[in-house]
């Protein structure tokens, strides 16, 4: 039922089965939501495409949902992977929640001479992945990386692999709008990429320097730029 409420689950999902989900999840359905027993549900879990389910049962901090039908099955999915300089809080779970709605497959955090030091809560930056996803109608929600150093994550990264590296300022190519396999989006800190981060971002064959236009973005409005126009295939 198009426009229903959409929850990720973990279970599997398929004919004839039912899947509880507990506190978080039970006490958005009743309290925030106020669904009411027999209220259609949505479900998907990333593996077993989206099902239509009814709540049966609601109860203090558990609901059980009963599996109605398939809505939709799951069909592969090969967004690009967003690598990003570490923002303040606000910033990273913002780019978290709009990459995911722009149809990253991966996102990673990366730590760049420039980028905010701090920790990061993988957790609190999946669950805000999860949550984008069920709003976008996604099949699946990004995984979120571990955050890794800017040499590690270019050690790391598949050499034939695509790699477009943001970089204002420069004589940066455009994004290429044809299809192919999924790429990476790298996008600099707030200071952007030091002298010694652009040597070694020109040094490794895969990194295609690009740019967004001739205007300088705030690094969250260059991820969300740059991931649109690298989705942008996707949409015709
Ligand atoms: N403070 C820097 C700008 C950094 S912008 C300065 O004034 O020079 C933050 C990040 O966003 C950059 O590292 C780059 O990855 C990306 N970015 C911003 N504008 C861009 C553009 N026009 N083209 C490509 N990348 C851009």
């Amino acid at each position: 039922m198009a426009g229903s409420i959409r929850l990720f689950v973990e279970e599997a999902l398929g004919a004839g089965g039912t899947v509880e989900v507990g506190g978080g999840q039970a006490h958005y359905l009743a309290k925030v939501m106020r669904q009411p027993v027999g209220a259609p549900i949505r479900l998907f879990n990333g593996r077993d495409g989206e099902w239509l389910s009814c709540i049966v049962e609601l109860g203090r901090g558990r609901a059980r949902l009963e599996l109605t039908g398939q809505t939709r099955p799951q069909i592969a999915h090969s967004g690009p992977i967003l690598a990003f300089a570490l923002l303040k809080r606000d910033a990273t779970d913002l780019v978290v929640q709009k990459a995911t709605e722009l149809g990253a497959t991966a996102i990673m955090p990366v730590f760049t001479e420039r980028s905010v030091p701090g920790r990061i809560n993988r957790d609190r930056l999946a669950a805000i992945a999860r949550e984008a996803a069920e709003q976008s109608e996604r099949l699946e929600v990004p995984a979120v990386l571990d955050a890794q150093h800017l040499p590690g994550f270019l050690a790391n990264w598949p050499e034939n692999r695509p790699l477009y590296a943001c970089v204002e300022r420069a004589d940066g190519r455009f994004i290429p709008s044809a299809g192919g396999e999924p790429a990476g989006l790298l996008v600099g800190p707030e200071g952007g990429f030091a002298p010694r981060e652009l040597d070694a971002l020109r040094f490794r064959p895969f990194v295609v320097p690009v740019s967004l236009g001739p205007r300088i973005l705030r690094a969250e409005t260059a991820a969300l730029a740059g991931l649109a126009l690298l989705q942008a295939p996707a949409c015709r």
